[in-house]
């Protein structure tokens, strides 16, 4: 293998840049060329490919987004779409590819790699973390971070008023971030999609606290429950306690800034091994990070098997918050 060639796709991670720094480097340093091609699958079909060299990546490990920016594209959901993206990189002689992104990317990956027998190697990399393979995926560890910040600006007003607030975080259809940043953020409800919402009782606990002399309250949901989205869930807990309730929703805050110290690490260890993964002839995998140590996943599974929560997490959050 002499050229290979790297791409960010989907939805943009914090930790991007730093993986995509990690690729650069470790195949220069293995004596690989290496391509970027701009705005994913869009860029790859126009033929958006270019070299990039050591210096390509300078200064970019501490930044948010995506120097190759990222795009979605309708066209490489078609098999005439993938058969042009086939052409590209046989045009450019680029013999295995690194794509960067979450479980649509791997999608598109995979039937790439079917069709036209290219490598594909998958780096996970979305803040909602619900992908199978790795205990974290690049990007997380900061939106957690982030919607933390913003709940502990929530909770000095919240206490200073005597509110109760309902924060609304990112996730799509997991809740790991609302997990984490409930736990993290001393909320006194958590509501994720894994775990069926009992609002009347969500109603009495938030009553009892006030009883027991809690100032203030923050309830996070995670959006995409099917309870419905903060201002639905307000409504109801409102109709059934009569509190006046602040609804926030933190929204694409959550996605962009400075990559966290962890998810810098993960993204470097992920890129390198992304790398190493292909020039071994590895293709049409994931890699990962599970327990500390790098392991490689089916693409297919990654999509295909789902990762747990831990919902010790969520019966501790409701003790401690009492
Ligand atoms: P993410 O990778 O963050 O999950 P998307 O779901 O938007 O983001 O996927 C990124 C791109 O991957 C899409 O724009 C599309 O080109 C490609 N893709 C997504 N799903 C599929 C699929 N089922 N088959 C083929 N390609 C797909």
């Amino acid at each position: 293998m002499k050229r290979i060639g790297v791409l960010t796709s989907g939805g943009d991670a914090p930790g991007m840049n730093a993986c995509l720094r990690a690729v650069v480097r470790m195949a220069l340093y293995n004596d690989l060329e290496i391509m970027g091609i701009k705005r994913g699958y869009a860029g790859l079909i126009e033929g958006k490919l270019f070299p990039m060299t050591m210096r390509s990546v300078s200064n970019i490990i501490q930044r948010g987004g995506t120097i190759l920016e990222t795009a979605r594209s309708q066209e490489f959901t078609t098999p005439e779409g993938r058969k042009m993206a086939a052409l590209k990189l046989g045009e450019a002689n680029v013999e295995g590819l690194i794509v960067i992104g979450g479980d649509g990317s791997f999608r598109g990956a995979h039937d790439l790699s079917v069709e036209w027998y290219t490598p594909v190697i998958g780096v996970p990399a979305t803040i909602d973390n619900d992908i199978y393979g790795s205990d974290y995926t690049i990007g997380y560890d900061t939106a957690v971070n982030t919607a933390l910040e913003s709940i502990d600006r929530i909770r000095d007003t919240a206490a200073a008023h005597e509110r109760i607030f309902l924060v609304e975080v990112m996730g799509r259809e997991a809740g790991f971030i609302a997990l984490e940043v409930g736990i993290g953020g001393g909320a006194e409800e958590i509501i994720i999609p894994e775990i069926k919402t009992d609002l009347p009782a969500i109603c009495k606990r938030l009553t009892e606290g006030k009883e027991k002399g809690k100032t203030s309250a923050i309830v996070v949901i995670a959006e995409g429950d099917e309870a419905g989205g903060a201002f639905q869930i307000a409504e109801k807990i409102k109709a059934s306690i009569g509190v006046d309730f602040r609804v926030v929703v933190l929204g694409h805050i959550q996605r962009g800034g400075r990559p966290t110290a962890r998810d810098r690490v993960l993204a470097s260890r992920l890129g390198a091994a992304a790398v190493k993964t292909l020039t071994k002839g590895e293709k049409d995998r994931m890699v990962g990070v599970v327990n500390g140590r790098l392991v490689l996943t089916p693409l297919t599974d990654s999509w295909e098997k789902k990762k747990e929560l831990d919902r010790g997490l969520h019966d501790l959050a409701s003790i401690l918050a009492k």
